[in-house]
């Protein structure tokens, strides 16, 4: 067994507390990685808080992990030890079902392994990327290109993917009008994927306060969603609407500002469901989609592409203490734009 040090919490709405977490012996492909940098998601917050349901404490969220191969087993061929590498929200899945062949391992049809709040083929509970070492099946680690610094690819292995695969699915490119709703972690670095991606791209937030910092991410418009005006200029407009927000809001609302055969996906994930008009959609044979993550395939495809066009997330680095404030600031929507634990201050 590998001993690591950790930031636990022991139940939901409790603060953090230095642990010491076991991570097993390395099997024939697994690396061992030396945690350097872990994101701080909106997701820890909903797991930690049993929004989804109920989990087992203690419990050692982060699925935003950026570090560096310290050891290998002795089948790896992919990483060698030294290599910069990241780690997202699943660290395992079947492998042989159809999706997971396709390369859509989150959508595995058995149930993918999560980083954290898991349970992995040993029968072991899965603790994430809040520690100092992890170890992960060399599959699910990706290789963090020469030019991102790791504190800045962290975000990346989470809020990078999950904007990503949608932009990409759902086609974000020259001529298409794009919205991102909410601007956090996952909505900046929607702004900044999709602007990349050549679409005319629009922030939905919910008011004016970060319009500078929206228009210097890449977006051309910057509306606020508590004025009412907003909805009524914006009718029918943009092609593909993503919303990032974390908690409840009027779906049927934002529909009404797609054209015909728009598309908005749901990449936040409230507590409560999201109750849709019908009419909001039949009208202009509009679609409410959903999506999660994304595949390891198109993770290191968005790590690349994101080296190629100079990408990288807004972080605020804290250390390990901080854990607990940077938790009320995310909740409060007072992140510019993600928060990143120095994993050394553990
Ligand atoms: P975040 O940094 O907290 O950003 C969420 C943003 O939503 C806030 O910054 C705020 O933006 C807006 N918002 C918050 N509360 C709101 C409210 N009551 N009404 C309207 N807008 C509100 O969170 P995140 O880390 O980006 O995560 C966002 C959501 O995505 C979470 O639910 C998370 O669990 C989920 N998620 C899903 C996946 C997936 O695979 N589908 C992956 C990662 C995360 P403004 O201040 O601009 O309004
Ligand atoms: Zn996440
Ligand atoms: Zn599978």
């Amino acid at each position: 067994m590998i001993k690591a040090k950790a930031r636990a919490v022991d139940g939901p709405n409790q603060s953090f507390r230095l642990a010491e977490i076991k991570r097993r012996d390395l099997d024939l492909h697994d690396v061992l990685i030396e945690i350097k940098y872990a994101g701080i998601c909106h997701s820890d917050i909903h797991t930690a808080h049993g929004d989804w349901g109920e989990v087992n404490y203690p419990l050692v969220p982060g699925h935003e992990i950026a570090g560096i191969v310290t050891d290998i087993g002795p089948e790896v061929t992919k990483y060698k030890i030294g290599d910069r590498v990241g780690v997202g929200c699943m660290v395992d899945s079947c492998g042989k079902c159809e999706n997971c062949l396709k390369g859509e391992e989150q959508y595995c049809l058995k149930g993918n392994v999560l980083t954290y709040a898991g349970v992995d083929k040993y029968g072991e509970p899965t603790q994430g990327g809040y520690s100092t070492h992890i170890v992960v099946t060399e599959g699910f680690v990706v290789k963090i290109p020469d030019n991102i610094e790791l504190d800045e690819a962290a975000p990346l292995l989470c809020a990078g993917i999950t904007t990503y695969s949608p932009l990409r699915h759902w086609g974000a490119a020259p001529g298409k009008k794009v919205a991102v709703v909410g601007l956090g972690g996952l909505g900046h670095m929607a702004v900044k994927l999709a602007h990349a991606m050549g679409a005319e791209v629009t922030v939905l937030s919910q008011t004016l306060k970060k319009k500078e910092d929206g228009l210097k991410l890449g977006a051309n418009h910057y509306y606020a969603t508590s004025d009412p005006e907003t909805f009524k200029k914006l009718a029918g407009s943009f092609d593909l609407i993503v919303n990032t927000v974390s908690a409840k809001i009027d779906i049927s609302a934002y529909l009404s500002l797609l054209a015909l055969d728009g598309t908005l996906v749901n990449v936040g994930a409230p507590a409560e469901p999201l109750p849709v008009n019908i009419f909001a959609l039949s009208g202009q044979r509009r679609s409410f989609a959903a999506s999660q993550i994304g595949g390891i395939r198109e993770t290191q495809e968005m790590l690349d592409f994101c080296a190629e066009h100079h990408i990288v997330p807004e972080i605020e680095i804290i250390s390990a203490n901080q854990i607990d404030e940077a938790w009320e600031r995310v909740l409060a929507s007072d992140v510019r734009y993600r928060f990143v634990i120095d994993v050394s201050t553990i």
